[in-house]
């Protein structure tokens, strides 16, 4: 599932610090992931090879950046299983038979409550 949250992932990432949103298309509501400092954040050594140093451990500490965000966001999203769409915990139906986004429990005449809903119940 990273996988997928990750190819949909809007990248917010300036060059202090890295940040990913994904917006649920479903309900249009946004989410951002716990921006991570880069560790050389602000650093002014800008000479030709230091640019060079500092732009692999960019990439690389973005990568990382990349996977902790898609973690993090797998705990709101869920992907439906018929329409493939990543949608928020709102938006997800927990049904009698099959788990599926709210859409598609309407067209499928599933009846079923939102995790969110389901989960205050429980706890
Ligand atoms: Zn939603
Ligand atoms: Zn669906």
């Amino acid at each position: 599932m990273k996988s997928i949250i990750k190819k949909q992932f809007i990248d917010c990432s300036d060059t202090d610090s890295f940040c990913f949103s994904l917006e649920c298309p479903e309900c249009g509501k946004v989410w951002k992931s716990t921006p991570v400092r880069f560790s050389k954040a602000g650093e002014n050594s800008f000479t030709e090879e230091k640019r060079i140093v500092l732009k692999i451990l960019y990439e690389r500490e973005h990568a990382m950046a990349l996977e902790k965000a898609a973690a993090e966001a797998a705990t709101f999203f869920n992907l439906c299983p018929h329409c493939g769409k990543m949608v928020c915990d709102d938006c997800f139906m927990i049904c009698e038979d099959l788990d599926i986004c709210r859409s598609c429990a309407e067209s499928l005449k599933e009846t079923g409550e939102p995790i969110s809903f389901a989960g205050w119940v429980a706890g």
